[in-house]
Order: structure tokens, then sequence, then C-alpha cells
């Protein structure tokens, strides 16, 4: 007797038979996604040409695995929990409606997109996202077996940081981590470097225009690393989730040494931070 199995549910009066071995072992099956991909695409394109660069790279940053990821996380403990307010102020942001004032009630400024992560009258906010971003990196870092972290203490402030110390006491080969030194920087697209940078020609795709500001940051920290002996990778994150070539490839080397939950974790607890910061200086 054959199994049978409805495709639209237990009350179709005409049940298909569900056999083993009907498809040629040749079909190429399309996926639904690889369907639809033309019309994503187009749908996609025709958005991001209606926009001014500042907001199509909000969306782009949006799109993110960072950007995007706190919609989706479970607040199964504290620090995975947001407020009414936060919520409201990141729906705001990612369907750029921004803030509803024209002009900034704290610096009396044209209120672009953006303006408030870099209102000069706000600017204190900033060691906060940096100091707490920090925080959970080295705490993903330390939970990996046979390794030490240091973290440089807060108010340590020179011009020439590096925030991240990793130490492998069994050697990078039992631990698959390497010593190292990290910096961590994380810049808002809407401060006047990232909205001074240009394609050349006619290009402007928002990802390669937040990936070449996001590179030039990157390098900047390089020429300007502290001498020391360990290997130094800055990591630059935008302040809605996008990091840069070189930061993908130290994530990419981390996710390899933690454990999936460790990491994931440390991913849900990044984007939730980093949201958190953004929204702290936002009206709605
Ligand atoms: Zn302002």
């Amino acid at each position: 007797m054959h199994r049978t199995q409805s495709p639209c549910g237990a009350r179709c009066p005409n049940p298909v038979p569900l056999l083993t071995g009907t498809l040629p072992a040749s079909t190429q099956l399309t996926t639904q996604h690889q369907r639809c991909q033309e019309i994503f695409t187009g749908t996609k394109d025709a958005l991001l040409g209606s926009l001014n660069p500042e907001q199509a790279k909000a969306v782009v940053e949006a799109s993110s695995k960072r950007g995007r990821v706190w919609l989706t996380t479970v607040p199964f403990q504290p620090s995975l929990r947001l407020t009414d307010f936060e919520v409201a102020a990141a729906l705001q942001l990612r369907t750029l409606a921004g803030e509803r004032e024209a002009h900034c009630t704290n610096c009396g400024e044209t209120n672009f997109f953006g303006h408030p992560e870099v209102c000069l009258q706000r600017r204190f906010r900033r060691v906060a996202r940096h100091e707490g971003a920090k925080h959970i990196m080295g705490q993903a870092l330390a939970s990996t077996p046979g390794t030490r972290v240091r973290l440089e203490p807060l108010g340590h402030q020179t011009s020439r940081r590096n925030d991240i110390q990793v130490f492998s006491l069994l050697g990078s080969q039992a631990t698959g981590l390497a010593n190292a030194e990290y910096d961590l920087t994380v810049v808002s697209l809407a401060n006047k470097d990232a909205r001074a940078t240009k394609l050349p020609e006619q290009d402007n795709n928002p990802s390669r225009l937040v990936n070449k500001y996001l590179d030039s940051v990157a390098d900047h920290k390089v020429r300007h690393r502290p001498t020391s002996n360990l290997p130094f990778h800055p990591i630059v994150l935008s302040l809605g989730g996008m990091m840069n070539g070189s930061t993908t490839k130290v994530f990419a080397s981390w996710k390899r040494v933690m454990t999936r939950g460790t990491y994931n974790l440390m991913l849900k607890r990044l984007s939730l931070c980093l949201l958190q910061a953004r929204v702290r200086s936002f009206e709605l």
C-alpha cells in the first residue's frame, strides 16, 4: 500500500501519492529563492535607486547580519532585552523615517538621516558603544579554552589603542587562535568622512561605498598601530552593523574557534549593543 500525502493539507479530496523514485536523478531543482531572484534584485535596485545616499547606506546596513539579527533574537536573558523605546526608535530608523523634527533640538542643524549619531551636542555617547562592544567580544574570546584575554581598561585613553589582546596559552596549534591585538572602532556612516566618500565614475553601489569608507578607517588604524610584537588587527564596525573585508576575516577566524552557541550569542549581543547605542540619543 502506498503512503499518501496531500500537498494542501489533510482535507484535500485528492491526495497525491508520495512515491519514491518518481524524479529522474538528473533533475536540477530550482529553489524558490533562485526562482524569485530576478524579481528580488529588481525590487532592491528600484528601491536603492529611489533613495538618497544616506538612506541607501541605511538600507544596506539594516540588511547586514548584525544590522538585522536583533529582530529575531528571543529575549531569554536580560542582556538580550530591548525597551519599548529602543524597539520603536530602531523601527523608525529601519523604515527610514528618522527623527520627527526637521531641525535638531540639540544643536539646531538640519536633522538629516543619521544626524543624531553624529550631533556634536550628543557626542558623549560614543564611549559607551565602544566599551559595550569591546566587552562582548572579549567575553566570547575568553570563553575559548586555553585563551587569555586582556581588555584595555576604561579611561586608559591614549591615541594608540589596542583594545583586546589575546594570548594563546596552549599555542595556536591547540586553540586555533594565535596571539593577537585587536583595535575596535565603531563609526557612524552619517559622519563627515563617510558622507564625503565617493566611488569612482558613475558607481553608486551603497555596499561598495560603505566598504570603501570602512576600509579607509581600517587602513588608518593599521598605519597608526601601537608598537608591539603581536600581530595587529583593526575591527571596524558601522553603528548599523556593517563591517569591512578585513573585519569579516577576523570574525571568520573567531567563528572557527568558538562554539556555535558562543559565536551566535556574541553576534546577537553585538547587534543589540550597537542598536542600543545608536538609538540612545534618538528622539521619537
Ligand atoms: Zn544636532
